[in-house]
Parts: C-alpha cells; sequence; structure tokens
C-alpha cells in the first residue's frame, strides 16, 4: 500500500486553521445560536480557543517564583533589568534610577525619588512583590512607606501595617486616600508580600463615562481590592474625583524616605472591554452585528474551500446564516438543501441505511435550523428526510 505523503495535506490542514478552524468534537448546530448582544452561540464550535499560557511558579519566601510565559518582566532580581527603568523627576528629563539592586531586589534609596518604567502601558494584570525593612522604625504612614502607581496615577499603598495602624483609606493595599483594603492580609516586615492587581483604566468617550475602570488586589493570596471603582488618581488629603487617564502610562514606585525592597515584577496585558472593541462578553448591538458578518463571512470563506465535499459544504454554508441571515446565502442553501431532499428520497432501501449518519446529520441541521427560523417554515427538505428517517426506523428507541 502507498502511503500518501504528508506535504499533500498539510496546505490542506493549515487552510482549514486559516479560514474558520472548529473546535474538534464540539458539533454545529449545537447550543442556542448568536442574538442581539452575543455573537457566539452557547457552545460555539467556531469560538476561538483560549491562548495557551505556561503557568509560572509561586513565590517563596526567600526565593521568587517563575513568571507565566506571557508575561512582561519588568523586574527580575538582576542588575540589568534596572535598564528598565529611570528616575521620575517633578520636571525635566528622566535619567538613571539612584535606586538599587541588592540582593536579587530593587531597593529604594531614601530621597533619590520616585522611580519609573520606560515602557508604557494600560490595562493590566500586575504582580509585584514588596518587604518592608526588616528592623522597624517610625509609626503610621511613616513605616515602611512606598507606593505602586498604576499608570503613574492611581496609587495601591505600600506600608508595614503588621502591626502598624493607620488611616484606613492610606493602609497597606489601600487605592490611597479613596478605599481602604478589605482585609490585613500582611507578612511580618522583613518578608516578601505578594502583590496582584488587575487594573482597569476609566474610558470616556465623546467626555462622557462609559467605564469607570476597576481596581481588583489581591494582597498574599486575599481578595482586598474587589473590583473597587477608579475616583481619579486618589492621593493625600484632597477628595480624589472621577477624570479620564491617558491611553497608557508607566508604572511608578514610589520613594517615602523608606528602603522598601521590591522583586518578581512583571505585568501582563489585558484584552480590550466590549465598550472599546472587544469582542468577548455581551455586546452593544451594532458590535454584535458586526462581529456576527466577520464570522459569518470567515464561515463562507472556509465554505468555499470544501468544493470537494459538496455536503460538507452546504452545512457550513447553511451554518453561516446562524450568524448572519443573507439573502443571498438563504436562497443558495435553500437551493441545496432542496436538491440534495430530491437526491436522497429515491434511493433505494439498502443505499439509504449505508448514508444514515450522513443524513441524519443533514436533518439535525435543518431542525435546528427550523427552529430558529432560518430556514422558511414547513421546509419540504426537512419533511422529506423526516421521512426517511421514520421509513428507516432510524428514530431514537424509547426505553
Ligand atoms: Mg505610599
Amino acid at each position: 500500500m502507498k502511503i500518501r505523503p504528508l506535504t499533500l495535506t498539510l496546505p490542506l490542514l493549515l487552510a482549514t486553521q486559516a479560514f474558520g478552524a472548529v473546535t474538534p468534537g464540539v458539533p454545529a448546530f449545537y447550543g442556542d445560536p448568536p442574538d442581539a448582544t452575543h455573537p457566539w452561540g452557547v457552545h460555539d464550535r467556531n469560538r476561538p480557543q483560549p491562548k495557551r499560557v505556561e503557568p509560572g511558579t509561586y513565590s517563596t519566601a526567600d526565593k521568587p517564583g517563575k513568571p507565566p510565559s506571557d508575561a512582561i518582566v519588568l523586574f527580575d532580581g538582576t542588575a540589568a533589568s534596572l535598564a528598565k527603568w529611570e528616575s521620575d523627576p517633578k520636571e525635566g528629563p528622566a535619567g538613571p534610577t539612584k535606586w538599587i539592586v541588592n540582593d536579587g531586589a530593587l531597593e529604594c534609596v531614601p530621597k533619590s525619588g520616585y522611580i519609573r518604567t520606560k515602557e508604557h502601558f494600560g490595562d493590566i494584570q500586575l504582580h509585584v512583590e514588596w518587604a518592608a525593612p526588616a528592623k522597624v522604625q517610625g509609626d503610621s504612614q511613616g513605616r515602611g512607606n512606598s507606593g505602586i502607581f498604576l499608570m503613574g496615577l492611581a496609587e495601591v499603598q505600600v506600608l508595614d501595617n503588621y502591626n502598624n495602624p493607620t488611616y484606613s483609606d492610606g493602609f497597606a493595599a489601600s487605592y490611597y486616600g479613596v478605599n481602604p483594603p478589605l482585609a490585613n492580609a500582611l507578612h511580618p516586615p522583613g518578608q516578601f508580600q505578594s502583590i496582584d492587581i488587575i487594573f482597569r483604566r476609566p474610558i470616556y468617550q465623546d467626555g462622557k463615562l462609559v467605564d469607570p475602570g476597576y481596581l481588583t488586589v489581591f494582597c498574599n493570596g486575599v481578595l482586598v481590592q474587589d473590583h473597587t471603582p477608579l475616583e481619579g488618581p486618589g492621593g493625600h488629603l484632597r477628595r480624589s474625583s472621577a477624570r479620564p487617564f491617558p491611553e497608557k502610562g508607566p508604572l511608578k514606585l514610589q520613594d517615602h524616605g523608606n528602603p522598601v525592597r521590591f522583586r518578581n515584577i512583571w505585568y501582563r496585558p489585558l484584552p480590550p472591554r466590549a465598550v472599546e472593541g472587544g469582542t468577548d462578553g455581551a455586546l452593544t448591538a451594532e458590535a454584535t452585528r458586526a462581529k456576527r458578518k466577520q464570522i459569518a463571512a470567515e464561515i463562507r470563506t472556509h465554505a468555499a474551500s470544501l468544493k470537494a465535499t459538496p455536503n460538507e459544504e452546504m452545512l457550513r454554508l447553511a451554518e453561516s446564516l446562524v450568524y448572519e441571515n443573507d439573502p443571498a446565502t438563504s436562497r443558495e442553501v435553500v437551493r441545496r438543501f432542496e436538491a440534495y431532499a430530491a437526491s436522497v428520497s429515491p434511493l433505494a432501501k439498502g443505499d439509504l441505511e449505508k448514508r444514515k449518519e450522513e443524513i441524519l446529520n443533514v436533518l439535525r441541521a435543518l431542525r435546528y435550523l427550523g427552529k430558529h427560523e432560518l430556514v422558511p417554515a414547513n421546509f419540504a427538505p426537512t419533511a422529506t428526510l423526516a421521512r426517511i428517517e421514520k421509513a428507516q426506523d432510524w428514530m431514537p428507541k424509547k426505553k
């Protein structure tokens, strides 16, 4: 027997993936179809698979963990990663930071000023670990104070509150000046605290607030900010109020006069929200229509590559109607189902038996399309195939 060389099939495979890849093992015409605000059906086989991310490892007291595979590392314990940071002067050009790398940690040199990343970003998942000095000095806001400024604006407070009361909206892991943390989950000073932040900046459109933006924070794995709406940058003494943020900004770390240490700093950019063009979650009617049109077009392109298997082409084309009931495609689908029914209708019992699976598959598609009003009411091909199903005794057996 001759074995077909792989080179012949591989381009076909790649073409399949490029034009409307479907999830293996998930049938078409399955869950509820898309609707006015959901471009995808329920259990939709055309919906892209989540991208693969190799998870990292957790940190221990002595050793920082490994970031996930798609993280962008801002500080990895090496002196070289200091090059990703610069000084943050109140005015004038930035220069190299005066903070130092000490035993794998980025350490604030008091009175040297804030530092910031050279890179700018918007919505992120951020991981930071910090340790207040082991030698306890000062109290309230004077003990192990620093800060994590998202986009250089909103501060997630860094403070040694292990055994140190202060005003609660200035507590460690508070949204400084706005919202206290839900709990004090700190380790003692000298030990690293693990902070995970999900930051969404505010979105304004035509000067109108459409999404306030949010801060979600975990301190040592404990939820401390629960999707807290942003109210501007927060800050000292003055009541902060909602306002637009720029598209992007740096991450800043505060010099508040204490030699606080940082390690294992990385982030992952977050996908856009529905209000800014994202295509997951419930969308506006307009965005849903546009996305459904795009999915339908991709499926039709894929259908056109299936000419060698006309039944598959017909079903794939019919599947596109679920997303966009385009009149030309609808007419073509109706024509093909009619031709299909006419071709199987006169077959003898034995020939029908050989095509049982195929015919039942087409009938299942027709019933789904009928239920969702995507083929005409009382569609003749559905009745023809249902008659065959009954005559061949293919109906599911009642137990
Ligand atoms: Mg601070």
